[in-house]
């Protein structure tokens, strides 16, 4: 693959670019991808075990750090920080904070993104779904401004103190198909699960989540080289595992039950019929 091939996974949080997509990136850079993760916030809302937290002053330091260790295992070229902060979940006092991410101005986090596309030239783009997954905030804030960002990228008239325009080719969103979420449900539900009131606050209604389809055109099937990254990096993010971070249950589970499969919406080019990729370069000129 050529070495100079360039992607960007624009997420929110620290343990995003290993809980949502860390398979596909550690496969990228294993072939040779400039790969880099753009961290919307520093991860400040939530908990950690007191025990995690030894040797560091705040959450966001300890889980800055987790983010380092992840970076170095996956072997990204670099992290960019956008300088806002976690939200945490919706109705959060978090919400409030002056600097919160989903209160920001959308065209100012969209014209921080613009300059980071036109500087690193990434041919891929990848970031959340729509609802952002699960419907978190500052995901739903992320993908919004990193859509927003991949038009503008390539248009001179917008954001011009943000350098020369460049366009980016694809863009990706990652996705989970409804099928693998319905039986994840029907699991958990005959465990004795609320579906309602799913992760350690019980704010995710994962049920609810059924009523959202989202199509799948791209599939990343990781390799060893993939795979055993992933699951080192995992390992990276401790505080958010013993957490109980979300994703990490829902999606763990539904990993044991189908296999490792990173499952990608292509938002561009536009697809107007079934299409199955199982390479986000594929077509990069
Ligand atoms: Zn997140």
């Amino acid at each position: 693959m050529d070495t100079q091939r360039t992607l960007i996974f624009v997420g929110a949080h620290p343990d995003d670019e290993s809980f949502s997509v860390g398979a596909t990136l550690a496969q990228y850079t294993a072939a040779g991808v400039k790969v880099y993760y753009v961290c919307a916030t520093r991860g400040e809302a939530g908990q950690a075990n007191p025990e995690k937290m030894r040797g560091y002053s705040t959450l966001s330091e300890l889980r800055c750090a987790e983010l380092q260790c992840a970076a170095q295992v996956l072997g990204l070229t670099d992290v960019i920080h956008l300088g806002y902060r976690d939200s945490g979940m919706s109705g959060w006092e978090d919400n409030k904070h002056p600097l919160a991410l989903a209160s920001a101005p959308l065209e100012q986090v969209t014209g921080r993104i613009v300059a980071i596309f036109r500087k690193l030239k990434p041919d891929v783009v990848i970031t959340f779904d729509p609802i952002g997954g699960y419907r978190h905030p500052d995901h739903i804030t992320t993908h919004n401004a990193t859509v927003k960002a991949f038009y503008a990228a390539g248009d001179a008239k917008q954001y011009p103190e943000s350098g020369p325009s460049f366009q980016p080719q694809k863009l990706y969103f990652r996705v989970t198909p409804l099928r693998i979420l319905r039986i994840t449900v029907k699991v958990l539900s005959f465990l004795g699960r609320d579906m309602h009131r799913v992760g350690p606050n019980k704010n995710i209604d994962l049920a609810g989540r059924l009523a959202v389809k989202f199509p799948v055109h791209a599939v990343i099937r990781p390799t060893k080289k993939g795979v055993k990254p992933r699951d080192k990096e995992n390992l990276c993010h401790a505080s958010m595992l013993e957490g109980g971070s979300p994703r990490r249950s829902i999606f763990s589970l539904a990993n044991r039950l189908f296999g490792h499969r990173d499952y990608y919406m292509r938002a561009y080019p536009p697809v107007n019929s079934r299409l199955r990729e199982r390479d986000l370069f594929k077509n990069i000129k």
